[in-house]
């Protein structure tokens, strides 16, 4: 088992790809910490999921974005795990509308959240992975992020602005065995995915080389190694899993 324990920190696990993420690491020997905002009983769930597994699992209730929330849970975090060895920043939200008709609340609250919240993770996440001389960061982006998309100008911002923090992190860290690497999905099925119309799927769907959506578990092998001992060398870079959709 490629994490054997190795402890792990992944936002937004409850459900979708967070959830898959949380369970792979689990699955390759980390115990691990999942985040969630509102879904207690998905995010019990999980942990059962990865007690299953034989690793030790906690979730923490807080939104990323807030500040307050975040130092809460990387201090419960530390005192039920004796290091953090990898961090996924999965958290994220969309508020989708045109340009004309996006109010300034929906622009921020996706700021807030996707990117001020994967700022507050790193932040807290610096000293102690400086201090072990040791760390393995992802962040998750998004297509919207390097390519922007239509009626989502707050995501495509939030999502292009992870991608600078997260390899200004790794620029930072780099001399002390700390990666950071960013991992870029298309369209994944998930709850954030059905969201979208018939109409827009379908039209995304054509512009999809493989013709059909990601998986949550795709991402996850990914990020799994991404994270693992494997990917010393490897930082500040920017991974697609997007079924060859061009950008
Ligand atoms: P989901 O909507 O299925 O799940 C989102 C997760 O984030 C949930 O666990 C949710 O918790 C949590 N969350 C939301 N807001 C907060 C917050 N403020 N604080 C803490 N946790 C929060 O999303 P996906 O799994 O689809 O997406 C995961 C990540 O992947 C996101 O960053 C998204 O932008 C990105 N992505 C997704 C794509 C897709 O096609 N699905 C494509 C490209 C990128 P709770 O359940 O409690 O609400």
């Amino acid at each position: 088992m490629k994490l054997q324990d190795r402890c792990a920190l992944v936002t937004g696990a409850s459900r979708g790809i967070g959830r898959a993420i949380a369970l792979e690491l689990a699955m390759q020997g980390a115990d691990i910490g999942i985040s969630y905002q509102n879904s207690q009983a998905e995010a019990e769930k999980v942990c059962q999921e990865i007690e299953k597994l034989g690793r030790k699992a906690m979730a923490f209730c807080g939104s990323v974005a807030k500040e307050g929330d975040v130092q809460a849970m990387f201090t419960s975090f530390f005192e039920a795990y004796p290091q953090l060895d990898i961090l996924v920043c999965n958290a994220g939200i969309t508020r989708d509308a045109p340009f004309g008709r996006m109010t300034s609340d929906n622009f921020q609250e996706v700021i807030q959240t996707n990117l001020v919240g994967t700022f507050y993770c790193l932040r807290e996440a610096s000293r102690p992975m400086l201090r072990q001389k040791y760390g393995r960061v992802v962040t998750i982006s998004s297509t919207a992020g390097l390519a922007g998309n239509v009626g989502q100008a707050n995501y495509s911002a939030s999502k292009a602005g992870i991608i600078g923090l997260t390899k200004s992190f790794a620029l930072e860290h780099a001399r002390r065995d700390i990666t950071a690497n960013i991992v870029s999905p298309g369209l994944i099925e998930s709850s954030m995915s059905e969201g979208l119309s018939e109409k827009n799927k379908e039209k995304i769907l054509s512009m999809i080389p493989k013709r059909r959506l990601g998986l949550a578990e795709e991402v996850a092998n990914m990020v799994s190694f991404l994270v693992s001992e494997d990917s010393g060398y490897i930082t500040g870079q920017i991974f697609s899993i997007d079924g060859g959709l061009k950008t």
